[in-house]
């Protein structure tokens, strides 16, 4: 039934963007950092992803980012992934704002992205401004415990926003864009926790489009979106995706 109803909404309610969280990726094996068997249940992110943390003992972040990477790395698109890539490329879905940082949309095929909290594609020296791609960064975390710029030796940043930093704002303006054009907000996999991300529905909202939400569990904006599934984010995209091609 809410499939139902969340398939009429996307067929009525265009453009349909699309904001997805921790949630879309946890099926690609990727922990959602916030559960409470996450990654910061078992390490202190105040330790390992402020940049303050970063700044004061870059070698010590890289020993925990470098695990993650290679996680990252190895993990593949899943179901909803390619769901998504698929509805955008039959015109169901204008763009996809991500909070994840691991490439999948990208790798899926969907091609309208807007990564608010950066991307692991790139690391970035903070004094020259040289930028690493990720396959050079893995290559030198092989031989060191933490990757040097190229041009000065001095340890990269990671292209992913850190606690304390501020999101990059040429993508928070383009979401915000895209969320007060929307007429329809279709939330996926994000508990809607983490502002200013979790404020774009609202703007949606403010503006007379409507809210959807696929997620596990319940999130602060359920009492405002006209269909709630809990449920997983792959078998819901798909269902979806054959529901518009007329598939069911
Ligand atoms: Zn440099």
């Amino acid at each position: 039934m809410s499939l139902e109803r969340l398939t009429e909404l996307v067929r009525d309610l265009q453009p349909c963007v699309v904001l997805t969280g921790a949630g879309v990726s946890t099926e690609s094996g990727i922990p959602d950092f916030r559960s409470a068997e996450g990654i910061w249940a078992r390490y202190d992110p105040m330790e390992y992803a402020t940049i303050h943390a970063f700044l004061a003992d870059p070698v010590k972040v890289w020993d925990f980012y470098g695990k993650r990477l290679h996680v990252l790395g190895d993990a593949e698109p899943n179901e909803g992934h390619r769901a998504l890539a698929e509805l955008e490329e039959r015109g169901w879905v204008h763009a996809v704002i991500t909070q994840n940082i691991d490439r999948l949309h990208e790798r899926a095929g969907t091609r309208a992205l807007v990564e608010v909290h950066g991307s692991i594609r790139t690391s970035s020296c903070l004094d020259c401004g040289a930028v690493v791609p990720f396959d050079e960064v893995v290559r030198l975390l092989a031989d060191a415990p933490a990757p040097a710029c190229p041009t000065c030796g001095r340890i990269l940043k990671p292209d992913v926003v850190m606690f304390g930093e501020l999101l990059p704002e040429a993508a928070i303006a383009r979401a915000s864009e895209l969320a007060s054009e929307a007429r329809l907000m279709l939330v996926v996999g994000s508990t809607l926790e983490v502002y200013p991300v979790a404020g774009l529905p609202l703007e949606t909202l403010a503006t007379g489009g409507g809210l959807a939400i696929v997620n596990r569990g319940r999130t602060p904006l359920d009492g405002r979106a006209a269909v709630t599934i809990d449920a997983g984010a792959g078998e819901t995209l798909r269902a979806l995706a054959d529901a518009l091609s007329g598939r069911r």
